[in-house]
């Protein structure tokens, strides 16, 4: 079977409507990493080295024709709204937990797509006008709390995952990404029919995109009424704490303190975001956020570029044969 399928500027137009929601895009490598085998999604750089363009009509119609594969952001920062949401699973019993929680949208009046993924799927819930993310984000909280179904976090390995993933977006954040539907995956190869469809029409665009059309989309005054009262579980909650907040841990005198020697960003998740000292030393992590700190244990840190805690000890000048007090 041939991955690609006439797809029309209409079919992206369409599509677009429904699930594009900003420029900003990812693309799924269709070579896999010769390591771990997987095909990674990556954001597209423009070829002069400035800003890269941003997702038009004719690559989503590329996307759709099987050409290439794109990943697609849920917020809008200039609004904190979202035009969609998508519950991901992809363990064990994801299927079934899936399928308990569109059971629970419908019994709330909220029609949701299931969509197969590689092991579970994606359940996709349309708004008729975006919605605020944290609204979006407070409703399936306890949709998953009422099933006992588990959200992934919170020391947690398996669970859902709700995009978007955060309640709203700071000066040039992005979010995550999620595979964008109909497109084909790269991973999945011939063998499995190169694409996920979603489960609700047969498996040709047409009558895919015809099924999103006619799907219910979620009125927001509906979805206030159902979050009414209620916010974000406080162990999910993302505390809103600024770069300038962190608290020092009790350390033993003379012990290395990596928060006296960064500037701390943001906080992302559980960790303090930081430029790291070794990457800067050689002018890289210009963005400023390689160095994650952990901020429950300070004392845990760690560089996304691969940096070991010798280079960044060695970096901010306190090497870690040095045993001199502070
Ligand atoms: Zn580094």
């Amino acid at each position: 079977m041939d991955h690609r399928l006439p797809a029309t500027p209409e079919m992206a137009r369409e599509f677009s409507a429904l699930f594009v929601n900003r420029r900003a895009y990812t693309i799924q490598s269709t070579r896999p990493h010769p390591e771990s085998g997987r095909h990674y999604y990556y954001r597209p750089k423009s070829k002069d080295g400035g800003k890269p363009a941003g997702l038009s009509l004719e690559i989503v119609r590329q996307h759709l024709a099987g050409d290439l594969t794109i990943g697609i952001y849920a917020i809008n920062p200039a609004t904190q709204r979202c035009k969609w949401m998508a519950i991901d699973a992809d363990y064990k019993t994801a299927l079934e937990d899936l399928i308990k929680v569109q059971r629970q949208l419908r019994d709330d009046g909220i029609e949701a797509a299931l969509e197969k993924s590689k092991r579970g799927g994606h359940l996709w819930i349309f708004f008729e006008r975006p919605v605020m993310a944290r609204d979006a984000r407070v409703y399936i909280y306890h949709v998953a709390g009422r099933l006992d179904v588990q959200v992934k976090g919170a020391g947690l390995s398996d669970g859902i995952e709700i995009f978007p993933k955060q309640d709203e977006l700071r000066p040039g954040e992005f979010g995550n990404a999620i595979r964008s539907p109909l497109g084909v995956h790269w991973g999945a190869r011939e063998s499995r029919g190169w694409r996920y469809w979603y489960y609700g029409a047969d498996y040709t665009l047409d009558d895919q995109m015809a099924y999103l059309r006619r799907l219910p989309k979620v009125q927001e005054q509906h979805l206030k009424r159902m979050i009414a009262g209620k916010t974000i579980p406080q162990e999910f909650a993302q505390r809103a704490q600024r770069p300038e907040t962190p608290k020092y841990w009790e350390s033993r005198p003379g012990e290395f303190r990596i928060l006296d020697y960064v500037e701390v960003r943001r906080q992302v998740g559980r960790n303090w975001v930081a430029r790291c000292p070794s990457c800067a030393s050689q002018g890289h992590d210009k963005s400023g956020d390689n160095l994650a700190v952990c901020v429950e244990v300070p004392r845990k840190y760690c560089c996304w570029a691969g940096c070991t805690r010798e280079m960044i000890r060695a970096a901010v000048g306190r090497p870690i044969a040095d045993r001199r007090p502070v």
